[in-house]
C-alpha cells in the first residue's frame, strides 16, 4: 500500500440504507460520506453520479473503507 498518497475522491454513487454518498479514488480506495456530513445539494447532485462521476467538493471528508486491491 502506498504511503504519502492523497486520495483524489470522485463521487460515483449513492446508497439509500443508510443514506450515504459513495466515493472512490483511482488507487482503489473506497469511501463514503454519511448524511450528517453532506448537504441536501450534495445529495441531489450525487444522484446523477452513477452515470457521470465528478470530483468530490472540498470540505467533505469521506470515511475510508479498506482498499479492495
Ligand atoms: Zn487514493
Amino acid at each position: 500500500m502506498k504511503t504519502k498518497h492523497t486520495h483524489k475522491w470522485r463521487v460515483y454513487s449513492t446508497a439509500l440504507c443508510p443514506p450515504a454518498i459513495s466515493v472512490g479514488c483511482a488507487c482503489g480506495a473506497d469511501g463514503w460520506i454519511g448524511r450528517r456530513d453532506f448537504k441536501q445539494s450534495d445529495w441531489a447532485r450525487a444522484f446523477h453520479a452513477p452515470s457521470r462521476s465528478y470530483p468530490l467538493r472540498k470540505g467533505l471528508v469521506p470515511y475510508v473503507h479498506v482498499s479492495k486491491r
